[in-house]
Order: structure tokens, then sequence, then C-alpha cells
């Protein structure tokens, strides 16, 4: 029996809309638009992506760090274009009690301008570098377009981190670095991505490039899950960031930082649920493994101790897991988790005792099989992987099958997806791309070989690739 009222091939956004809350991930009666609540399954299931964030920034030698909500209008406006690019998306704080305040105070979009005069202090010698440090925490911003939960919001869970470096060279290592960090947490995520670097006029404000990661929603249209900027030394001049070289002079540091927001969790909502519910990842689900006790009078001590010892020994072999004992019955209980997303579900009842056996049902393809009860731990192991091996393949063939390059503007009129056309490297002829899609530049490849091709809309010499999308 489906969950939700619409299914996720005829209309996903309503489907999306609605499996949200029904899954228990968020309550949108919070009556600020774009503020949502995170409800506790939710909440669990984005810490255990920041859990993932953490060990992957941890592994690669950054430092966890925590700066105020508020900054002062003075600091935010001296890098020039970021005050241009975010000025009118942020919410200001004018008032302390009943004084006016004599400046005024903003609450973070994104934290360059909170944390760079503070880098500024810590920074004195070519041996405080590179610094790199990060942190988990919600920015604000003024959405005016349509809220989604979880993919376009004004309080954002946001994840970003921020390096200094000796020189451009060691930044563009980090950046490689960044990018490498990402393919481990995507992958661990079960879901295939694509990197392009924005054309100059859509890259960050201050930025002096930017590469976004990007997915492609069953909807046929592209969601940013993060980026990744190189700032060179834009904002160490304004903000003073500099240091004592190994020959005793002064050299501005170059810059870079990386973020990700809970997108993420709009992404695998999105791309991996059904009709039924959501099919999570096992690297983040809350819960890995269900068991359900299948009672027959006169078996129920058997059956629950059975239960119970299976989930013991799960527990102590690292995977999480939860025998529900409730009183009803083991169809509304199926229905329950599946709709939950849990990656398995095992089953025992007394004919499987009597055979040692256990049964196990895979959230994503429905498939049962049984197995001993006395290695459980390898076999719940490997179904596991197999769960999300078969999930990125899923998406992997999603995201190839709508990824289409196109020498025409007719052409691409009739192509749905990602569009990758030849280029002439002129802002016009990209926006009249767009015109015709109603999508947006996506950017440039940045793995392709050079582009031999014609422009389709001005017929000049195309030297690059540059990708089209509808997006989010
Ligand atoms: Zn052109």
């Amino acid at each position: 029996m489906p969950a939700t009222k619409v299914k996720k091939d005829e209309d996903f956004n309503e489907w999306y809309n609605e499996i949200v809350e029904l899954a228990d991930l968020c309550d949108k009666r919070y009556p600020i638009k774009g503020m949502n609540v995170w409800r506790p399954y939710g909440w669990t299931l984005m810490t255990n992506v920041d859990s993932l964030i953490r060990d992957e920034m941890h592994k690669t030698g950054h430092s966890e760090v925590m700066f105020p909500l508020l900054i002062p209008e003075s600091l935010f406006k001296k890098e020039e274009e970021h005050i241009e690019g975010f000025g009118k998306e942020v919410f200001w704080v004018t008032h302390a009690g009943l004084t006016q305040l004599e400046e005024r105070w903003l609450l973070r979009p994104t934290s360059e301008t909170a944390m760079y005069p503070i880098f500024s202090l810590w920074i004195r010698s070519h041996t405080d570098l590179p610094l790199k440090m990060y942190q988990i925490v919600n920015t604000f911003r003024y959405e005016t377009k349509q809220t989604r939960a979880f993919i376009r919001v004004r309080e954002i869970h946001f994840f970003e981190a921020h390096t200094c470096h000796v020189d451009f060279q060691d930044a563009e290592r980090q950046i490689q670095e960044d990018k490498e960090i990402a393919d481990r947490l995507l992958q661990k995520l079960c879901l295939p991505y694509i990197f392009n670097k924005r054309p100059e006029w859509d890259k960050f404000a201050g930025a002096y490039y930017t590469i976004s990661i990007d997915v492609l929603m069953p909807s046929g249209r592209t969601l940013q899950l993060g980026s990744i900027h190189q700032y060179k030394d834009n904002f160490a001049k304004p903000y003073e960031i500099s240091y004592e070289t190994q020959d005793g002079k002064r050299a501005y540091a170059h810059q870079t930082t990386y973020g990700m927001s809970e997108r993420i969790l709009g992404a695998i909502v999105g791309i991996h649920g059904d009709n039924k519910g959501l099919i999570l990842p096992p690297a983040i689900a809350p819960l890995q493994v269900v068991i359900i006790p299948i009672i027959f009078k006169g078996k129920e001590t058997a059956v629950l101790d059975a239960c119970r010892t299976l989930h013991s020994r799960l527990q102590s072999a690292g995977i999480r897991s939860h025998v529900d004992d409730r009183e009803t019955t083991p169809g509304n209980k199926y229905y329950d988790w599946e709709l939950k997303g849990v990656p398995l579900r095992i089953e025992i009842g007394p004919r499987d005792l009597d055979k040692q056996a256990l049964t196990l049902v895979r959230r994503d393809s429905g498939e049962k099989k049984t197995m001993p009860l006395s290695n459980a731990e390898d076999g719940v192991r490997a179904e596991l992987d197999a769960v999300a091996a078969a999930l990125y393949t899923k998406a992997e063939k999603l995201l190839n099958e709508n990824m289409h390059r196109v020498c025409s503007v007719e052409e691409a009129k009739e192509t749905q997806g990602i569009i990758t056309m030849p280029w002439c490297g002129t802002k016009d002829c990209a926006l009249e791309i767009e015109n015709v899609l109603e999508g947006n530049t996506l950017g440039e490849p940045i793995e392709s070989p050079r582009c031999t091709e014609t422009c389709p809309v001005c017929g000049q010499k195309a030297e690059k690739w540059m990708r089209f999308a509808r997006s989010y």
C-alpha cells in the first residue's frame, strides 16, 4: 500500500512535499515560512550526515570552530562583491532590548565576514599556514522564491570549511582535496554527482572561481548540494590576512571555502525514495535493521527472546538495530518502517526458530531471503553493502540516462535533463540558451575535453562545453 497520496513518478514535487512530513523528518507548521522544525527522526538523519562530514574533516587536518551568529555591518561590508551578492538576502538586527543599535548586526548568511577579521589576528607567520577550519551551524538567508523543505529554506543547516594558504598553488591543492572529500562522502550517501565550474556571472560573491556539486533529481531538475570556492587573495586584502614569509617579507594569504547544506538530505529523500516512503543509505540510516517478531500463540517468549538476542548481537557488531515489539500487526510494522526507509527488515517466527534461521527483506528491492542465525552479523553487513551498491547504481543510471550532448538550439528544446552544449564563451549566448530551456547555466564540466564545435547560438567557434539544466 503506498504511503503517499501522490505517486512519485506522477508529481515528484508534491510527492516530495508529502513524504518529508509523513516520514517524520520535519514539521512545516512553524509560522515562519522556510523555517521548519526538525523532528527527532530527521534530526538524527542530519546529524548522521554531519558525523560523516566531521570524519572527513578530521582525516584531512581541519579543526572545528564555532563563530558567533551575529556580524556587525561594518565587517560585512569590507568585501564589495560579497555585500553586493548577499546584501538583499540578509536578516538585520536593529534593536537590543528597547535601544536602537548604533551599528546594525546581521544574521550570518555565511561566515567569511565573521571569521576573517579574526583569522587576520591568528595568522602571523608562514608557520601558521595552512589554516584549515570548519563549522556546522545554522545560517540565514531571506529566500523570496517558493520554499521547500531541505531544498530552499531560510534557516539553513550549513557546513562551511575555510582555509588559508601561503599561495595560490597551495590553495589549488586544497580544492583538489575538497573534491576528493566530496567524492568519498557522496559515495557513502549513494549520490552520484557532477562538478561544474560556475560561469563568471554566477560564481560566489567575492570568489575567483566556484565549483558546484550538482545532482540530478528524478524530476529532471538539478539540485546544487554544495560548492567549493577559490578566493585567491580577494578576501585576504580587505580583511588584512597577511603573514611573514620565510625571507621576512609580508604576503597575503590565499583562501578557499567549501560549503554544503541540508540539501544533501533533500537529495537522499528525492533520489532514493519511492511511493512507500524513504529508502535510506545504510551509512546514515538511524536504524539499519528492524527486527520484527512474528508471534504465534504459545511461542511468544521463544520468538521474542531470539529477536532480542539477535538485536544485542547486531548492536555489538556496530549495526544500528531495533526490535519492534509493539502490540500491533506485522503488516502495520512493515508499513511504518518502510515509510521511514530502514534498509533491512528481519522477521523471526517459530518456523524460522525451528530452522535456526531468519528471514531478511530488503527495503530497496523487496527481495526476501533466509539466512542462518549463527552468522547473522556477517550476513546483515553484506546485505547492507548490497543495498548501498544498488542505490548508487540506480541513481547513477538516472543521471547517465539524463545527460545529453546537444549541438543545436532546436535539439536542446526537445531534450530533458542536463544538456551539454558547445559554447563560445559569451554571457549573451548562455543567457539565450537559458531562455530557450527556461533553465540555468550549470557551468563548465571540469573534466571534459576541448570543444571543437561551433556555438549553436552565434555560430562562432566554441572552445568550451557548457552545461545547462532546469534547477531547484
Ligand atoms: Zn555564441
